[in-house]
């Protein structure tokens, strides 16, 4: 066995080490990516994603959080600003922003709400009840 052929081969094993240490579940409850908790009446948070109802499309919207390369999220969730804007592709086109608590509809949304600004609705009652994190 030649020198450069032990070389590629503890480079090819150090490489294996590092894709699986990238590659490893993060440090959290198996659980936890899937909890939901309700962080205020306007936003609950979904494992990585945060969800608030959208009065446009009558339904959920999940924003993927910065952590993961998603969304700036101010820290406040009474009153929640996200950065940037969102768009939710799904049978409608649904362009908004959050900020302060209020939600913006871009004049390119699909829905009777666009162009308008509202303030966020309150969370369905029956959807995103806090789970208890007892496991
Ligand atoms: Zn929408």
């Amino acid at each position: 066995m030649s020198i450069v052929t032990v070389l590629l081969l503890l480079a090819s094993v150090l490489a294996v080490c590092f894709f699986a240490r990238r590659t490893a579940p993060k440090k959290q409850g198996r659980g936890e990516r899937f909890m939901k908790k309700r962080l205020s009446n306007k936003v609950a948070r979904y494992g990585r994603f945060h969800a608030h109802w959208c009065p446009g499309c009558e339904q959920m919207h999940m924003i993927p959080m910065q952590a993961d390369g998603g969304w700036e999220w101010d820290g406040n969730p009474v009153m929640p600003s996200y950065r940037p804007s969102v768009i939710a592709d799904g049978a409608i086109r649904c362009h908004y922003t959050i900020t302060r608590g209020q939600i913006h509809f871009a004049s390119d949304s699909e829905h009777t709400m666009a162009g308008r600004t509202v303030i966020l609705p309150d969370l369905p009652v029956d959807r995103f009840v806090d789970q208890t994190s007892s496991e």
